[in-house]
């Protein structure tokens, strides 16, 4: 599988839209040591709103948001930046979560619990180095 020894997230920026404090803590944490610089939206507007004030280099997507949910924010920060990674995280292994996830514009998605590794690899997979 992918080589995590060496990968950095060093002067990347990601942005986690997320509005469990406790899941966004986990994200924050499993990246720590890949030292990216990282912001947190709680809902889906504030996603939009982030997106729209800074540039990122990949998001981390929760699709069950309050007040815009993530298939939603997805389709709007992709009509801002086709180009953007967005990688859903989607709450079930559920196809039926994948799918929508992928008609809305995700690049790809992880299921919760996030697997340490599987995270970094997704990730490795869609940031531009
Ligand atoms: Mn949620």
């Amino acid at each position: 599988m992918a080589e995590t020894e060496n990968f950095t997230l060093k002067g990347k920026k990601i942005l986690i839209v997320e509005d469990e404090e406790g899941n966004y803590d986990l994200l924050r944490i499993i990246l720590k040591k890949y030292k990216p610089e990282i912001v947190w939206a709680q809902d889906g507007g504030q996603a939009i709103k982030r997106f729209k004030e800074q540039s990122f280099d990949l998001i981390l997507m929760d699709l069950q948001l309050p007040v815009i949910n993530g298939l939603e924010a997805t389709r709007e920060i992709k009509k801002i930046d086709s180009n953007i990674p967005i990688i859903a995280q989607t709450a079930y292994a559920m196809t039926e979560d994948r799918q929508k996830a992928l008609n809305a514009g995700c690049d790809d998605y992880i299921a919760k619990p996030m697997k340490r590794l599987h995270l970094i690899e997704i990730i490795q997979k869609h940031i531009a180095q």
